[in-house]
C-alpha cells in the first residue's frame, strides 16, 4: 500500500478529501473507476443538434455578442445560423466573456443544448479554438468520477494520472491471468486496462478496458462460487430436522393465510432441513412479498427440533423490528420458543448475559446484526443461519462456519428480483425459491412521474397526508451542495457508480439541473412547511448510531418527513409512510427506484410514489415510464435487461445488485458465460489454485475473499 502523499502534487489536504471518497492509498486510487465519461464528439451542423445533450458547433460570428439584463442577471447572447437552422448561444452572469465574442471570431462552442419556446438554445458553452478542439479534445473521453465536497473532478484526474506513472502500478497493474486464458478470451492486459479505463483514447479502448476489468471481477466471483458449491453439495447435515407437530401447528395458526408462493417456500425449506443434507437456499422475493414470516417458520422449525437458529440483518433498527414481530407471534400462539436480540449498541453486561443464554442454549433463536458472530458468541448447536436483506456477500456464512460443529443450514433472503436467466448463472451454487406474488388485498402503489414544476403540488399533497397522520420520505441523490452525487447504495451495498450524470462538465445551466441534496432540501422544506411538521435528515456521512436514531424516530412517529439519500433502509416497515417522493429520479437505476418505492405501501392506507424527472431526455422518460406503469419487480428487472444491453458503455449502472464494483449483470451479461467457463477450467486443472503460473491469481482471490466476506 502506497501513501497518497507520495504522489507529486498531493498534499495532506487532497489526501484527506480522497479518503472521504474511500480512497486511502495509491492502489485504491488506481482502482477508482470513473462512474461515467464525457465524450467530445465532433462539431455538428445546427440541424443535427439534439436537445438535452452536450454538443459542439463550429462557427464564425457574423456580429458582436449582445448583452441583456434580466431579473438581475447579465445575459450575453450570440445568434448563429446555418443553412438549415438557427441557434441562440447564451451565457448567464459571465459579462466578461463578451470581449471574446466579436464579429469574425472563430470558435468551437460546446455546451448543453435545450429547447425553449420552440427555439434551440445552447447554454453556458465553453469556447475552444477550432484547431485546439480538433487536436486536443475531439474523439476523446474524459473520465467523470464520483466526487464529494472539497474535491473536483480535475483534482481526481490529476491524481490518477500521477498514480498511473508511479511505482504503485508495478503491483497494482501486475498481470495475473495466464497468457493462454487472456488470448482465448481476447483480453487486454491488466496494466493497460487500468490506464485505459481512466483515460481511454476511444470508445473502443474503453470498451476493451472495461471488458478486461469486468472479466477479472466475474472470474473471481465464479471461482469462489464454484468452490462454495463444492463445499455445500451433498454434505451430510448434523442438524437434520424431524417431522414436528408444533411446527405444523404453528404454520396452520398464523394470523394470516400464507400465499401459495410462501407456503411452497416453507414446504421446500422444511424438506431441505429434514433431508439429511445441508441446506443452501436463496429465497428471492419482491419487497413486501412476505419473506420474513417464511424465515420465522424456518427458525422455529430448527428450534423445535432442538437446534439454535440465528438471523442476521444489516442494522439494529431492522433487528429490533424482526425481534418484536417474532415476540408478538410467539405470544399470540403461546409457542415454546426463546428468542433473544443481540446488537452492538447493547451494554457490555447485557451482551454478557445474552452470550450466556446462547451458550447454554436457553436461547434458541437469536436475531441481530454482525454482533451475532463476534468471537465471544458461542452457540450450543447452531443449526440454521438466515441472512436477511443482504446481498449474498454476507459475513454470516464464513463466520457461522467457524462455530463448533458442522455446517449449519443456510437461508439467504434477497429483495432484488433478477431475471431467471441471470439468476440461474449468478446463484448457480444455491437452490432458489421465489416468492412471485404479493399477499392479497394490498392496495397497489399509485405512481406518477412529473417535472420540477409539480413540486408545489407535491408538498401540498404531502402536507395533507401528514394531517392524516401519515408520513413521507423524500429521496435526493446528493448529501450537500458540494456533492456530485453520493454513490450511496441501498441495503448496505458498496458504493458503486449507480448514478448517471445528465449533462457534461460545462452544465449547470437551465436544462442541466443541479442535483437536489439532503442538507439544502431539508432546510428548504423547513421554510415551506408549517412549524408543526417535523423534518428529519438521513445520509451516509452520518454515524451509524445517528442514522439508527433518525430511522427509529421516523418509525415511532417523532418525525413526519424524512429527507434522505438512498441509504434509507431496505426492509424497514413503517406502515404509516404513504408517500415516497424521489428527486432527480432519472439519476437512479430502475431496480433502485423500485426498491425505494418498496418503503411505502406497507400499511392499509393508499400509498403514492412521486418521481421528479429533471431530465429532458427521451430515454429518461421512457425508463421512468416503466416504473410508473408497473409495480412488479421481476417485470421491471426484465425491462432493465432489455434496455441495458451489452456494449452500453454510458448511462445508468446499478450493479448494487450483486455487490460488484465494476461489472454490471445486465450490461455485461455476455461476459458471464466466458468468465464462468474460465473459472471452471482453472479449477478443473488446479482445484486449489496452487499451480505454478497461478500465483498472482491466488493472491487476487484471497484479497477478493477478504473484501467480499464470501466463503
Ligand atoms: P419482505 O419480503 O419485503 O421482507 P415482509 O416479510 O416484511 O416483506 O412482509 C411485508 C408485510 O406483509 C408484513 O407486514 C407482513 O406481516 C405482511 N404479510 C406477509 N405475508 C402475508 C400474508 N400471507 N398475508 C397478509 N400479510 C402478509
Ligand atoms: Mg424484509
Amino acid at each position: 500500500m502506497t501513501e497518497l502523499t507520495k504522489l507529486k502534487g498531493i498534499g495532506e489536504k487532497t489526501a484527506g478529501a480522497l479518503s472521504r471518497l474511500g480512497i486511502s492509498c495509491v492502489e485504491e486510487l488506481l482502482r477508482y473507476i470513473p462512474r461515467d465519461y464525457e465524450e467530445f464528439e465532433a462539431p455538428k451542423a445546427i440541424y443535427e443538434l439534439r436537445p438535452g445533450r452536450t454538443e459542439a458547433v463550429d462557427c464564425i460570428l457574423r456580429s458582436d455578442a449582445s448583452v441583456n439584463r434580466y431579473n438581475g442577471m447579465t445575459i450575453v447572447n450570440v445568434n448563429i445560423s446555418d443553412m438549415a437552422g438557427r441557434l441562440q448561444i447564451s451565457w448567464y452572469n459571465m459579462p466578461y466573456i463578451r470581449q471574446n465574442l466579436r464579429a469574425g471570431a472563430h470558435y468551437v462552442f460546446r455546451g448543453r443544448v435545450y429547447e425553449k419556446n420552440g427555439r434551440l438554445i445552447m447554454g453556458q458553452p465553453k469556447l475552444y479554438r477550432p484547431e485546439d478542439f480538433e487536436k486536443g479534445y475531439q474523439g476523446r473521453l474524459m473520465p467523470l468520477y464520483h466526487l464529494s465536497s472539497g474535491i473536483s473532478n480535475k483534482t481526481v484526474m490529476k491524481a490518477v494520472a500521477e498514480a498511473l506513472g508511479s511505482e504503485a502500478m508495478n503491483s497494482a497493474g501486475a498481470e495475473f491471468l495466464p497468457e493462454e486464458l487472456r488470448r482465448k478470451n481476447g483480453l487486454m492486459d491488466e496494466s493497460e486496462s487500468i490506464k485505459r479505463v481512466h483515460f481511454p483514447g476511444s470508445r473502443k479502448e474503453l470498451s476493451e478496458a472495461r471488458r478486461r476489468l469486468c472479466f477479472d471481477e466475474l472470474l473471481l466471483f465464479f471461482l469462489l462460487q464454484k468452490k462454495r458449491k463444492q463445499l455445500f453439495t451433498d454434505k451430510t447435515s448434523e442438524y437434520r430436522c424431524r417431522p414436528e407437530l408444533r411446527f405444523l401447528k404453528m404454520t396452520a395458526d398464523l394470523p394470516f393465510e400464507l400465499t401459495t408462493a410462501q407456503a411452497e417456500a416453507v414446504k421446500t425449506i422444511s424438506r431441505d432441513m429434514s433431508s439429511g443434507r445441508v441446506m443452501n437456499r436463496l429465497l428471492e422475493g419482491d419487497v413486501g412479498s412476505g419473506k420474513t414470516i417464511v424465515a420465522f417458520l424456518a427458525m422455529a422449525y430448527a428450534a423445535f427440533c432442538g437446534y439454535q437458529a440465528a438471523m442476521m440483518v444489516p442494522t439494529e433498527v431492522l433487528a429490533k423490528q424482526h425481534y418484536e414481530k417474532l415476540l408478538a407471534l410467539i405470544e399470540r400462539q403461546e409457542l415454546p420458543l426463546r428468542p433473544v436480540l443481540l446488537c452492538g449498541s447493547m451494554t457490555a453486561s447485557e451482551k454478557e448475559r445474552i452470550y450466556g443464554l446462547i451458550r447454554s442454549h436457553e436461547a434458541d433463536i437469536v436475531i441481530g446484526t454482525h454482533a451475532l458472530f463476534q468471537e465471544k458468541v458461542e452457540y450450543d448447536s447452531l443449526g440454521l443461519v438466515v441472512t436477511d436483506e443482504q446481498h449474498r456477500f454476507g459475513v454470516s456464512q464464513r463466520e457461522a462456519m467457524k462455530q463448533k460443529g458442522g455446517l449449519p443450514h443456510m437461508l439467504f433472503m434477497s429483495a432484488t428480483p433478477i431475471p431467471r436467466t441471470l439468476s440461474m448463472i449468478l446463484y448457480g451454487d444455491m437452490d432458489v425459491s421465489v416468492i412471485d406474488k404479493l399477499p392479497e388485498g394490498r392496495l397497489p402503489i399509485k405512481n406518477t412521474v412529473v417535472g420540477p414544476g409539480y413540486r408545489r403540488n407535491a408538498y401540498k399533497f404531502i402536507y395533507d397526508e401528514i394531517k392524516k397522520k401519515h408520513r413521507a420520505y423524500i429521496v435526493c441523490p446528493a448529501i450537500d451542495a458540494g456533492d456530485e452525487d453520493t454513490g450511496e447504495g441501498g441495503s448496505g451495498e458498496r458504493a458503486g457508480s449507480k448514478l448517471i450524470r445528465e449533462g457534461a462538465a460545462s452544465g449547470g445551466f437551465a436544462g442541466a439541473q443541479e442535483l437536489e441534496n439532503v442538507e439544502d432540501y431539508a432546510a428548504k422544506l423547513g421554510r415551506i412547511f408549517p412549524k408543526e411538521v417535523r423534518i428529519g435528515k438521513l445520509h451516509g456521512r452520518m454515524k451509524s448510531q445517528e442514522k439508527e436514531q433518525v430511522m427509529q424516530d421516523f418509525k415511532d412517529g417523532r418525525l413526519d418527513i424524512l429527507v434522505s439519500t438512498t441509504v434509507i433502509e431496505v426492509g424497514v416497515d413503517v406502515p404509516e409512510a404513504t408517500v415516497m417522493m424521489i428527486e432527480n429520479a432519472e439519476r437512479f437505476g430502475l431496480s433502485q427506484l423500485h426498491q425505494l418505492r418498496g418503503r411505502v405501501g406497507r400499511g392499509q392506507a393508499q400509498s403514492y410514489c412521486i418521481m421528479i424527472n429533471t431530465s429532458d431526455k427521451e430515454e429518461a422518460a421512457e425508463r421512468l415510464g416503466i416504473i410508473r406503469d408497473s409495480n412488479d419487480g421481476f417485470f421491471i428487472a426484465s425491462e432493465d435487461l432489455r434496455l441495458r444491453g451489452p456494449g452500453d458503455l454510458f448511462g445508468v449502472r446499478q450493479s448494487g445488485e450483486m455487490g460488484f464494483e465494476i461489472a454490471d449483470i445486465y450490461r455485461d451479461q455476455a461476459l458471464l458465460g466466458p468468465a464462468g467457463d474460465a473459472a471452471e477450467e482453472i479449477l478443473a486443472s488446479d482445484p486449489d489454485i496452487k499451480a505454478p503460473g497461478h500465483e498472482g491469481l491466488a493472491k487476487k482471490l484471497s484479497l477478493y475473499m477478504e473484501k467480499s466476506y464470501y466463503v
